[in-house]
C-alpha cells in the first residue's frame, strides 16, 4: 500500500522539495491533498502532476481561479478554501501522512489537527511548535501522534538521539544547534540599517522563503529553533546551544554525559531530511548527492555575537518566561519581518520591535487552539503598534 500524504504548504520551497521526493518515490508515496495560499499557477501545474483529491486555497478568490482554471484543463481535484478545509485535509480517515509547510502561524491549526487525528506529522512549520508549545506536544502524546522533525537541525538531532526516549534525560548532557549565521555574520553591526529585503532575502547556502531568509539573516530563525527543540525533546531550554557553523555541513549535535558528541552530516539541501522523515525508520532515495569529503575546504565553528544577532537569546527569555510567551515572540516576529519586508521597517529595528512587545505582553498561559490564536492577535496589534513607532 502507498503512503497517502496531504501536502500543506506545497507551493513553497519545503512543498516543492516534498514533491520532489515524492516524485522519486512514486511506488511508495502518492498525494491525497495539497494546499497554498496565492499560487494558482503552480497550484495548478501540481495537481496535473499528483492528480490530488484535493487542493486547498487560503482565500475564497484564489480558490474561484483554481477551480476554474482546473474545469479548463479538465482535471477532477476538488477546490476547497480557509481554515476548516485545511484542517480537513489534515486530518481525513485516508491520510497517513501529513507535511506541515505552511510559513508561520497559519499552520498551527491543520498541524494540530494532525496531531489530533494521530497522523504521521512531518513538521517543517517549526512556528506551529513555537505558538503552540506544550499544547501541541500534549496533543501528540495524547492522540499517539508520529511526530517527524523536518527542520534540518532538529531531523539531525532526531537522527543521533538514543531510541528509547525514557533514557534521553539520564544520558544527555546538552544539545548543540548549528546554525550558518545567514548572509551578514561577518558584517559590520552599525551598517545593518541598511540592509535590503533582497540582501536579507539572498542566503548563502539554501533558496528558502522569504520569511525564513530574513529570519536566518537576524538569526531569530535560531530563536525559533532552540524553542522548537525544547518542545520536540523535551529538554530544559539551558541544555540548547547554539554554535555557528558556515558550511553547513554538521546539522547538529547531541552532546552526551560522557562528552561523546554524536553529530549528522550531508550535503546542504532539505530533500534530505525530508526524505527522512517521509520514510523513517526506513531510507529512501532524496535525489541529494552525497557529501564528496575530499573537496571539502574545512569546517569551521565560532560563537554567535550577540551585538550583531540580539535576537538570538529572547528565545531563552521567552522559554523562561510566563507560557505564552513564545507565541507572543513569534507574532511580533511575524509582523516585523513583514513590514521589514514591504520596506516599512529598517532590518536592525525587526528586533526592537520584537523586545517592546515582548515587554508590553505578559500572556496568561493559553489551554486550547482558540486561546493561542486570541493570544497571537492581541501580540500581532501590539506589534502592530510598536511599528509605527520604529517604522522608516
Ligand atoms: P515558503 O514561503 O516558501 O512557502 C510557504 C507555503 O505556505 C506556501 O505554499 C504558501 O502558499 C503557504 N502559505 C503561506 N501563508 C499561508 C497562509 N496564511 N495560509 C495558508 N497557506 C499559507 O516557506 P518555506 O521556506 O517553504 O517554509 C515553510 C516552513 O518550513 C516554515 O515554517 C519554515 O520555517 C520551515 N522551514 C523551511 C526550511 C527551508 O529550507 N525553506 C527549512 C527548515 C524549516
Ligand atoms: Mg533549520
Amino acid at each position: 500500500m502507498k503512503q497517502r500524504l496531504t501536502v500543506l504548504g506545497s507551493t513553497g520551497s519545503i512543498g516543492t522539495n516534498t514533491l520532489d521526493v515524492i516524485r522519486r518515490n512514486a511506488t511508495q508515496f502518492e498525494v491525497f491533498a495539497l494546499s497554498a495560499a496565492t499560487q494558482v499557477e503552480l497550484m495548478l501545474a501540481q495537481c496535473a502532476e499528483f492528480q490530488p483529491r484535493y487542493a486547498v486555497m487560503a482565500s475564497e478568490p484564489h480558490a474561484l481561479l483554481l477551480k476554474d482554471a482546473l474545469e479548463a484543463n479538465s482535471l477532477q481535484t476538488q477546490v476547497l478554501k480557509g481554515r476548516g478545509a485545511l484542517e480537513d485535509i489534515a486530518s481525513h480517515p485516508q491520510v497517513d501522512a501529513v507535511m506541515g509547510a505552511i510559513v508561520g502561524a497559519a499552520g498551527l491549526s491543520p498541524c494540530l489537527a494532525a496531531a489530533k487525528a494521530g497522523k504521521r506529522l512531518l513538521l517543517a512549520n517549526k512556528e506551529a511548535l513555537v505558538v503552540g508549545g506544550a499544547l501541541f506536544m500534549e496533543t501528540v502524546r495524547a492522540n499517539a501522534c508520529t511526530l517527524l522533525p523536518i527542520d534540518s537541525e532538529h531531523s539531525a538531532i532526531f537522527q543521533c538521539l538514543p531510541e528509547d526516549r525514557a533514557t534521553w534525560n539520564e544520558r544527555i548532557d546538552s544539545l548543540l544547534l548549528t546554525a550558518s549565521g545567514g548572509p551578514f555574520r561577518q558584517r559590520d553591526p552599525a551598517t545593518l540599517s541598511e540592509i535590503t529585503p533582497a540582501q536579507a532575502c539572498n542566503h548563502p547556502n539554501f533558496s528558502m522563503g522569504r520569511k525564513i531568509s530574513v529570519d536566518s539573516a537576524t538569526m531569530m530563525n535560531k530563536a525559533l529553533e532552540v524553542i522548537e527543540a525544547r518542545w520536540l525533546f523535551d529538554v530544559k531550554p539551558e541544555k540548547i546551544k547554539v554554535v555557528i557553523h558556515p558550511q553547513q555541513i554538521i546539522h547538529s549535535m547531541v552532546q552526551f554525559k560522557d562528552a561523546s558528541i554524536l553529530a549528522q552530516l550531508g550535503t546542504p539541501d532539505m530533500r534530505v531530511p525530508i526524505a527522512c522523515g517521509m520514510a523513517w525508520p526506513e531510507r529512501i532515495e532524496s535525489g541529494v548527492a552525497p557529501l564528496d569529503f575530499t573537496t571539502l575546504a574545512g569546517l569551521t565553528f565560532e560563537e554567535a555575537d550577540a551585538c550583531r544577532f540580539p535576537g538570538l537569546h529572547l528565545s531563552w527569555q521567552a522559554l523562561n518566561a510566563p507560557e505564552g510567551t513564545t507565541a507572543v515572540l513569534n507574532a511580533a516576529n511575524e509582523v516585523a519581518v513583514a513590514a521589514f519586508l514591504m520596506g516599512q521597517l529598517r532590518f536592525d529595528r525587526i528586533h526592537a520591535v520584537n523586545l517592546a512587545t515582548l515587554e508590553a505582553l505578559v500572556p496568561t498561559k493559553p489551554n486550547s487552539l482558540e486561546e493561542l490564536l486570541a493570544l497571537d492577535d492581541e501580540a500581532r496589534s501590539i506589534a502592530g503598534a510598536h511599528l509605527e513607532k520604529f517604522s522608516v
